[in-house]
């Protein structure tokens, strides 16, 4: 079968590295068109701000697109910092602020209280509207301290359950065996191809 030939809606240089990692092999990628405005993420829900992404890159560009969205819940934190993950810390926000704030609304809160989950929703898009979506969920803690270089984001603060005790950021590409976007990807990859809803147009 002829691999599909898929856009990237993301903008965000660390999400590429990683689903083009994840979608090698399967798909043909190609970069998301430089010069496309960026999108902004208003919607209330992960999957909703993944569809943003899709339908902007898809309509741009005539072609299939996929996008993801991934949020960090915190159980102790009500599910904050949930779909606003990316601006935990405020609009301009950069990762080191996020978990800083991240780190300091946990200040005192007990190994057992510290669990979280990411979530990934993933979609792709095709030009005539047609969608696959797919989920992909890693259950785990906030660590006290961050530890590891690997990776991007919350990384070097969650410690998958599944793992070893080491953070995302120490596992180098091992985290993708159980990451939620390992998870979301390869979810989506098993649908490509097989449905109605995969034709393109
Ligand atoms: P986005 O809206 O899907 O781009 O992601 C929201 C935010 O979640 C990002 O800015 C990162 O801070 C964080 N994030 C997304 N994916 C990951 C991941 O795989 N590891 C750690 N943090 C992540």
């Amino acid at each position: 079968m002829e691999r599909p030939r898929l856009v990237l809606a993301s903008a965000n240089p660390d999400k590429v590295v990683e689903m083009k990692l994840l979608l090698e092999g399967v798909a043909e990628v190609l970069p998301r068109p430089a010069g496309l405005p960026d999108v902004v993420e208003d919607g209330a829900t992960l999957e909703e701000n993944a569809r943003l992404k899709a339908v902007a890159v898809s309509s741009a560009t005539g072609l299939a697109a996929v996008a993801d969205d991934t949020g960090l819940f915190v159980d102790a934190l009500g599910g904050e910092p949930g779909v606003r993950s990316a601006r935990f810390a405020g609009e301009d926000a950069d990762y080191a602020d996020n978990m800083a704030k991240l780190m300091a609304d946990l200040d005192g809160v007990v190994p057992a209280m510290r669990t979280a989950r990411f979530r990934t929703v993933a979609i792709v898009r095709y030009p005539g509207g047609n969608e696959l979506v797919a989920t992909g969920t890693v259950e785990g803690r906030i660590a006290e301290t961050p530890s590891g270089e690997g990776g991007f984001g919350y990384d070097p603060v969650f410690v998958p359950f599944e793992g070893d005790g080491a953070t995302f950021a120490e596992m180098g590409d091992d985290k993708h065996w159980f990451s939620h976007r390992g998870r979301a990807l390869r979810a989506l990859v098993a649908m490509l191809g097989t449905q109605p809803g995969s034709e393109p147009g």
